[in-house]
């Protein structure tokens, strides 16, 4: 992995961990599963982290041979960290986060985007970094040691690179998502991260989410704000792969007008393999190998995404690439107004 990606949101990936283990629904058909398991013979780059099953198997490694890649990237990018694994695994040392967030630090023309299911993990990291203080002395002391090439004036007291930006204002965090639950467990944890930037993905979106009724203090004093107005950037898509399960599109529907309501940039990245099909095409011939279904209908597919009650929707199994992006006919491509990008 490297460069060059297809994720709608990002400009590069960069995997300096490879490997995971699931820890919920939205990682049922976890695509970084799919594409470790086709590299994991052999010699391979995913040799020895997949199960006989094709799941991951839990182990994770560190793969320090990548870490320069952000320091050879001259041209500044987006770049999202560890797309084919989790960077707060609980089997990622947090001497290791530390000198990937030292990394990051010091290469302040790139804006670095996180992504964690595991936020829990996350807080406790910030909290061994900062031990006590207001400033994560951990990271800027920690440096790779195989890593030749170190900044200038970096380590305690080396302001001059990554500090005072502190948090580090090209670093984004975010959480993943994919229903009410996840949405309720992961988010408030995500809200006490120090962070320049907040954002979530809900990716797979496996049911609808609200944020009424999720309320957070502010600043310390008791003014109580919706916790979407606490968060800088919404990403929302359906799922990809053969496997993949439809999205109601009133799921990312209720997202779009939450985050229009609250001010809230919104980027609806994908449908992924289905797409929504209205009654004009209710009469639609079928073809081969595409499927036409009302999503209180599928239960062998795996899912229960509808109830008695439900508003019915009807989808059809295209392929992403001709589901698109668009949401009613429109484009929804925002980012947060701080990226340095
Ligand atoms: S946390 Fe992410 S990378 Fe890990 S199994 Fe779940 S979806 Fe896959």
């Amino acid at each position: 992995m490297g460069d060059k990606t297809g994720i709608e949101w990002t400009d590069a990936t960069w995997n300096p961990i490879r490997g995971c283990s699931r820890v919920s629904e939205g990682c049922r058909n976890c695509y970084a599963e799919g594409v470790a398991k086709s590299f994991s013979g052999q010699g391979m780059p995913y040799e020895g982290l997949i199960a006989k099953g094709g799941q991951w198997n839990g182990k994770v490694r560190v793969v320090d041979s990548v870490f320069d890649q952000p320091l050879r990237w001259v041209k500044p990018r987006r770049i999202f960290v560890n797309s084919m694994s989790d960077l707060f695994h609980e089997d990622v040392s947090f001497d290791v986060i530390a000198m990937i967030f030292s990394i990051m630090s010091v290469t302040t023309r790139h804006t670095y985007q996180i992504l964690t299911k595991r936020p829990e993990r996350m807080l406790a990291f910030f909290e061994w970094a900062c031990d006590g203080l207001d400033y994560p002395f951990k990271i800027a002391d920690a440096w790779p040691p195989g890593l030749a090439w170190k900044p200038a004036g970096h380590g305690r007291g080396g302001y001059d690179n990554c500090g005072p930006n502190w948090p580090f204002e090209n670093v984004w965090l975010g959480v993943s998502v994919e229903d009410q639950a996840t949405a309720d467990a992961r988010i408030p944890l995500l809200l006490e991260a120090p962070a320049a930037v907040r954002w979530i993905s809900a990716e797979p979106l496996l049911g609808a989410i609200s944020f009424e009724g999720m309320w957070v203090e502010f600043e310390n004093i008791a003014i109580h704000q919706n916790m979407l107005e606490a968060l800088d950037w919404v990403v929302v898509g359906g799922e990809s792969g053969p496997r993949a399960r439809p999205m109601h599109p009133d799921w990312p529907r209720t997202l779009r007008d939450q985050c229009e309501a609250a001010g809230v940039p919104f980027l609806f990245k994908q449908w992924g393999e289905w797409a929504p099909r209205g009654p004009a095409v209710m009469g639609y011939p079928s073809v081969e190998g595409v499927l036409r279904i009302r999503l209180t209908d599928l239960g062998e597919n795996g899912s229960d995404l509808g109830a008695e009650g439900d508003n019915h929707a009807w989808m059809q199994r295209i392929g992403k690439k001709a589901a698109g992006r668009l949401l009613d006919g429109v484009l929804h491509d925002a980012y947060p107004g701080v990226a340095n990008v």
